[in-house]
């Protein structure tokens, strides 16, 4: 029946005012000239179950799911896919004929941001581990990736994440020196604006090394112009943002994302 009205999706989050993602699907939606929507539904955490009970009823294709429901909303779906279940958090929720299915698309984004890069099984250093840096090692796996020293202010979340994820690699405080690694990917919060700077010593990276960060307020984050000073390769947050949004928007709206349009979407992304 939801068949034959324009194809609609959304956000929810608690708050949700400052998700990029109405911004970054609309502008797909009307790049394609598709009649269809993208909602923005602050759910309160004590509502998120009828929330998403409802989404069938609404009509709706499908949600994002934001902080802090990423975890929670498990708990209401009818199905999770693997890449859910070994990132333990779905930011993606369909609505199918047999029930609410739940994904996370933030590992397709990482796997974009790195496309390209050919870092093998080099030794890769992940700052951060909380659900990013639990995403990002998903992906690295995915990727092959070799051993992986997460870096983290809470050094048994760091072992734990790593024990949990059956990965090898080390576990290290923040202001430890970096092994000699040929990718460095920040999923800490450190950088965005207001938060404590990570701008560690790059010096022993691989020559050619790629450094990745997250974060994307700022754009230009102080391990990016670090890196870059370096002359280091750099992926930024946008990179991700828009990568996981158009593996998103393939599952609402049934077509890819009009990605000829990066370099517009990005500069209305960050005007
Ligand atoms: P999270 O689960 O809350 O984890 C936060 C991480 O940051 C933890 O490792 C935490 O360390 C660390 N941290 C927080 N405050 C710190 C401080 N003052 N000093 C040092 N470390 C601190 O958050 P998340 O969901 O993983 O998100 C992490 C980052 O990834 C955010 O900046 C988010 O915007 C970004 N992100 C970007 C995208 C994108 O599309 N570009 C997508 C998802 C997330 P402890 O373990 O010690 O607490």
């Amino acid at each position: 029946m939801t068949g034959t009205l324009p194809p609609s999706a959304g956000v929810i989050g608690w708050p949700v005012a400052h998700s990029k993602s109405p911004m970054i699907h609309r502008f797909w939606l009307g790049k394609l000239g598709l009649d269809g929507d993208y909602g923005r539904f602050p759910v309160h955490p004590d509502r998120l179950g009828d929330a998403i009970r409802a989404l069938p009823a609404l009509g709706l294709r499908g949600v994002n799911v934001t902080v802090p429901h990423k975890v929670a909303v498990m708990a209401y779906l009818d199905r999770a896919d693997a890449v859910a279940a070994a990132v333990g958090a779905v930011n993606c929720v369909l609505v199918a004929d047999d029930g609410l299915a739940g994904t996370n698309t933030d590992v397709a984004g990482i796997v974009e941001s790195l496309a390209g890069i050919a870092f093998g099984d080099a030794p890769a250093i992940v700052f951060g581990a909380g659900g990013a840096a639990r995403a990002a090692i998903v992906a690295l796996q995915q990727l092959g990736a070799g051993p992986i020293t997460i870096m983290n202010r809470t050094v048994a979340r760091g072992a734990a994440l790593l024990a949990d994820l059956g990965q090898t690699g080390d576990a290290l405080p923040l202001d430890a020196p970096l092994p000699a690694a040929a990718l460095v990917i920040n999923a800490t919060t450190m950088g965005m604006s207001g938060q404590p700077r990570l701008a560690p010593d790059l010096t022993r990276l691989r020559a050619g090394a790629t450094v990745f960060d997250m974060v994307y307020a700022p754009l230009e984050t102080p391990l990016l112009a670090v890196a870059r000073a370096h002359g280091l390769r750099t992926i930024d947050g946008l990179a991700m943002l828009i990568g996981q949004a158009a593996a998103a928007f393939a599952l609402f709206y049934g077509q890819p994302a009009p990605r000829q349009h990066d370099a517009e979407l990005r500069a209305l992304l960050i005007a």
